[in-house]
């Protein structure tokens, strides 16, 4: 688990964090380069000419890996003492960041090639071994930093251990995360009694089989307009005069904003489902591709796929419920009543009528019964054949939005 802190400032701790992270950076830098050089040297052909084409790097020179910088690293101490400034274990981790991003690049499709960093792009540094007893109240020890104060906004969590530190530049300060761990064996939870089917709504942010239709938290979009006025104030600066830099700042600090108050509306929603039922069933949806199609804006600014893939799991799993995903083939094309497939709905049809069976029902919440019958066979349990309350059009469906659930 991980819990963040927000750190007290003192001109002179954010000095070091800066320096910090000057560093680091520098040393990831250079370490892409030096791999960059390496594959760049690779590239030339056996039969040119020498003055066309020529290894700048010896033809039997290893491929700068991770162990190899970081025994380069070791002996660059020597001769730039400044490196000396950042606990040692902290470099080497910036290295092993370096190395997942080459190794992810070659191993995960659509992944792209790493970048050099700029100081927008290399915001946090990670402690990975901690010292003993570093933790106190509304104070905390970082390695070769010392005794630092944070906000303690909540407790430290019981029976777990602190395992790694990360420090993270933010517009509005900066963090602490610290990863706790606990040696307790977490069992799986267990399918129970209650099931709730999930569906990711196209005019709702989901729906679910208890009828309920929750509505997308438009933070961005209502927010638009003072963006768009603090966006278009900024074409009025000059680049990177102090003005621009601090209208800049304003901007991010508003992002930021933003992205928290989504976040703990995710977090809330996710309790709010959690303690309706024992069981929840899901789409199987790529969320990444689903967003660059026609769903793009909506889906965008609301977070699902976190929520389906992260955030509801992660609850699940603390209030030790069963999570599962679920076949997503037909499921809007299918009646919850029948079971018989009613074909494909227009974008702009927003009941399932079904002409077999007669039932009128919002069509994501038919489709979100039919993820909770599949559910529950999946489960092995029986599908009752009396699920839908009432099928009246749109009656007894819940409509919610933001308000009610966070004064709820
Ligand atoms: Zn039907």
């Amino acid at each position: 688990m991980t819990y963040r802190y927000k750190i007290k400032p003192t001109k002179q701790l954010f000095r070091q964090f800066d320096q910090y992270l000057d560093i680091c950076r520098s040393v990831y830098n250079f370490a892409h380069a030096e791999r960059k050089a390496w594959l760049e040297s690779r590239k030339s052909r056996m039969d040119c000419c020498s003055i066309l084409c020529e290894y700048i790097i010896a033809a039997d020179a290893p491929f700068p890996s991770y162990k190899n910088q970081a025994k380069a690293l070791t002996e660059a101490k020597k001769k730039f003492p400044h490196l000396k400034l950042v606990n040692a274990q902290t470099l080497q981790q910036v290295l092993k960041r370096l190395d997942k991003a080459w190794s992810d690049f070659f191993k995960i499709p659509d992944r792209g090639f790493p970048r050099f960093r700029s100081k927008n792009r290399f915001r946090s540094f990670v402690f990975p071994q901690l010292l003993k007893n570093c933790l106190d109240q509304r104070k905390v020890k970082l390695p070769s930093i010392g005794w630092i104060t944070i906000r303690q906004s909540r407790p430290y969590p019981i029976g777990f251990t602190p395992k790694q530190f990360q420090i993270v530049k933010k517009a509005s300060g900066y963090y602490l995360m610290i990863v706790f761990q606990s040696h307790e064996v977490v069992p799986d939870a267990i399918p129970g009694e209650k099931s709730l089917g999930i569906d990711a709504g196209i005019s709702n942010f989901i729906a679910t089989s208890n009828q309920e239709l929750i509505k997308s938290p438009r933070f961005l979009r209502s927010k638009l307009k003072k963006f768009k006025k603090l966006q278009r104030k900024l074409k009025n600066k000059t680049k990177h005069s102090n003005n621009w830099l601090k209208l800049q700042n304003k901007i991010a600090r508003f992002h930021e904003k933003i992205s928290n108050a989504r976040r703990d509306w995710l977090f809330k929603l996710a309790h709010h489902l959690c303690n309706q039922t024992d069981n929840i069933f899901v789409e199987d949806i790529n969320y990444k591709s689903w967003s660059k199609g026609l769903f793009r804006k909506q889906s965008l600014d609301s977070g699902i796929g976190s929520f389906m893939n992260e955030i509801l799991p992660f609850i699940c799993w603390k209030k030790n419920k069963f999570y599962l995903k679920v076949d997503k083939d037909y499921s809007s094309q299918q009646c919850p009543n029948c079971r018989l497939f009613t074909g494909q709905k227009l974008l702009k049809q927003r009941l399932h009528i079904c002409p077999y069976c007669n039932i009128e029902i919002d069509r994501d919440i038919a489709s979100s019964l039919i993820l909770k019958q599949r559910g529950k066979t999946a489960v092995g349990q029986p599908v009752g054949y009396q699920e839908i309350a009432c099928g009246g059009r749109g009656a007894g469906v819940l409509q919610f939005t933001l308000f009610d659930l966070v004064t709820a």
